[in-house]
């Protein structure tokens, strides 16, 4: 697999063209952001922890017939991926209140939400990522009717498969985002889950391992990603000072 043209580079991660036409190289850097790029910080080792991470967790929902962009780990920091037409949204289920959930309808954080929310926002950092609904992707033209019905169901089965995955790790899966790409006239998902997506807590303590860390200035961001992966069972290789 050869590395060619940078293609682009958002807040964390970089994409890069190969010498197969259907895949990218997708690069985990270790900037960290949070309030729609108005906090940033890199942190070591980040690259690394989220690659491996994602890269388990795109394996276990592969296994259970989720269609993902995941082809293989490339090295410590990048991945082979199938390039997507990526829809520009943001595909979130909650099974507890927590961040803007809690300020936009004013209640607590940690309130078990049950059924589990589902709700959309549209990717435009400028605008702060503004909640949407189904009406606006098709009134906009930015996915077909189906195919947000379709990516509804592929983010709950998502929950079905990771939520015990992760309680089985002594985890709680509070909430998470996904994004879904086409390729080929199909639905596949695509961009990363690690926990700069997703909010993970500890199933006694409630402590956070998450990026939560970071938004909230708590410390130990990316030891805290590392303990809920070596939870799950992800063996990371040897950790670099200063990497
Ligand atoms: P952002 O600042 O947009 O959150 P990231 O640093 O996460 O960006 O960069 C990843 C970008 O690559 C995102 O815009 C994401 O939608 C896009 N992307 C993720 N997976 C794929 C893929 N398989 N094909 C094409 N684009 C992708
Ligand atoms: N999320 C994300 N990218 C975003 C916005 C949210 O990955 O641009 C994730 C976030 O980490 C959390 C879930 O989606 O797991 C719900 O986020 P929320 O709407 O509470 O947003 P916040 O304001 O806390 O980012």
């Amino acid at each position: 697999m050869k590395k060619d043209t940078h293609i682009n580079s958002g807040k964390t991660k970089s994409l890069f063209s190969t010498d197969h036409e259907d895949d990218l190289i997708i690069e985990f850097r270790n900037d960290t952001t949070s309030f729609d790029g108005k906090k940033f910080a890199q942190l070591n080792n980040k690259g690394m922890i989220n690659n491996y991470f994602n890269a388990f967790i795109m394996e276990k929902l592969s296994q259970a017939h989720i269609p993902t962009h995941f082809k293989a780990l490339l090295s410590h920091t990048e991945s082979v991926v199938r390039k997507l037409d990526m829809l520009p949204i943001e595909f979130v289920v909650r099974n507890i209140s927590a961040g803007s959930l809690c300020k936009r309808i004013g209640i607590k954080e940690g309130m078990t939400l049950r059924p589990p929310l589902f709700e959309l926002f549209l990717k435009n950092d400028s605008l702060g990522d503004p909640l949407i609904n189904e009406d606006y992707v098709t009134t906009f033209n930015w996915g077909a009717r189906e195919e947000i019905i379709r990516c509804r169901e592929l983010t709950f089965q998502v929950n079905t498969i990771l939520q015990p995955l992760f309680l089985e790790a002594n985890i709680l899966l509070v909430d998470y985002k996904l994004e879904f790409g086409r390729s080929n006239g199909e639905l596949f998902l695509g961009d990363e889950f690690t926990p700069d997506g997703c909010r993970l807590w500890d199933s006694k303590s409630r402590e956070k391992l998450d990026k939560d860390r970071f938004r909230q200035n708590l410390g130990q961001v990316i030891e805290s990603y590392e303990v809920a992966g070596r939870r799950l069972g992800i063996n990371f290789p040897h950790i670099e000072e200063g990497g």
